[in-house]
């Protein structure tokens, strides 16, 4: 019998982790959690009790959506008070929307919530699978005095624990496929398992979890490129419904100083578009002002996304709008941080 056991619920949304061969379509498609279970007997070593639920039919993550987002809320919150810890199993592909999405979601969150899958099947015999799904499961487990040491959403991928709504998919070939280079990782996977808890984020443990179920998803998000034309950003400003808008802009927030862009700029605000200046480099930040190229940005009052990623700054969109954030507050609020997602 175990003492004290922690109990943590895998809940599978599907992914490679869970893929197997359909010699038909001759690609990778999900297969039933059970089978995954069977895969790994080692999970039955863990000193923790794990119980899993499934999605019905699991799902290649480039199919996610925000009622599957709302579906994983609703998982985590019927089943908050009998759990210490969730592990989330996902896609790869779509891993950081999703991981963002339910960082600002899960407010107040004081459990760990963590994100992890692999980019070979469980099956295979090279798979990266088993130490993904393993190690996530025991830094949820993770406690201190009786209180989880990890209590934030985070994703879990190749030896590093990263807070979720800071990584981005960078590699759809390496082991290695998330990075988080505007923070530094949670926790990392050697002889030892390293948490630095300098990163981890400070919760009021008192504050009761208040699940956000409504995203709004009348967003977009624009790259900028040499040769973008008024007639694209008019397009895409004349959506119907649309509420908000990311763009991203080359090096420190830098665009086209160019008469056109402050007009259809000056027509986004005019439809009561939010926009927000996001950087199209992986790392650094946004810095308003710092070039004559983003000082008409600054001036136009287009919000400051600082070193938000574009998966954090889409899903925060999403979250402040269906949370009806008003007009006047929205710039203010969506430049501060909510989760540890930018600073
Ligand atoms: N296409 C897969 C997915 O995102 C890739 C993966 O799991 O790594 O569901």
């Amino acid at each position: 019998m175990l003492k004290n056991t922690t109990s943590i619920l895998l809940i599978y949304t599907g992914g490679t982790i869970g893929m197997i061969k359909d010699y038909q379509s001759d690609s990778l498609v999900p297969f039933n959690f059970n089978k995954l279970e069977k895969q790994v007997p080692e999970l039955g070593q863990l000193d923790c009790k794990i119980d899993s639920v499934s999605f019905d039919n699991p799902i290649d993550s480039s199919n996610m959506n925000v009622a599957y987002w709302v579906k994983i809320s609703e998982l985590i919150e019927s089943n908050y008070q009998s759990y210490d810890g969730f592990v989330v199993l996902h896609g790869s592909d779509t891993m950081s929307y999703t991981a963002s999405a339910l960082s600002f979601m899960l407010e107040n969150l004081s459990k760990p919530v963590i994100f992890t899958g692999s980019q070979l099947p469980i099956g295979d015999l090279r798979t990266d699978a088993k130490e993904n799904l393993i190690t996530a499961i025991q830094i949820a487990s993770l406690r201190k005095k009786e209180v989880s040491v990890v209590r934030e959403v985070c994703l879990y991928f190749e030896y590093k624990l990263y807070r979720a709504n800071r990584t981005t998919k960078i590699n759809a070939e390496h082991f290695q496929a998330f990075s988080s280079l505007n923070y530094p990782a949670l926790a990392e996977s050697g002889v030892h398992l390293k948490v630095y808890e300098e990163n981890l984020i400070k919760i009021n443990a008192r504050k009761k979890l208040k699940v956000h179920k409504k995203m709004d998803s009348n967003v977009a998000i624009l790259k900028l490129f040499p040769g973008i034309t008024a007639k694209i950003f008019r397009s895409v400003l004349n959506a119907k419904n649309l509420k908000a808008l990311i763009i991203e802009t080359y090096g420190a927030g830098n665009a086209p100083t160019e008469n056109w862009l402050i007009s259809e700029l000056k027509y986004a605000k005019s439809k009561g578009i939010h926009v927000v200046n996001v950087t199209q480099c992986s790392g650094g930040s946004v810095i308003m002002g710092q070039y004559k190229t983003s000082q008409h940005l600054k001036k136009l009052g287009i919000i400051d996304g600082k070193n938000i990623t574009t998966e954090a700054a889409i899903t925060k969109l999403m979250y402040l709008l269906g949370n009806d954030v008003s007009s006047k507050l929205f710039k203010t609020v969506f430049e501060t941080s909510l989760r540890g997602e930018m600073n």
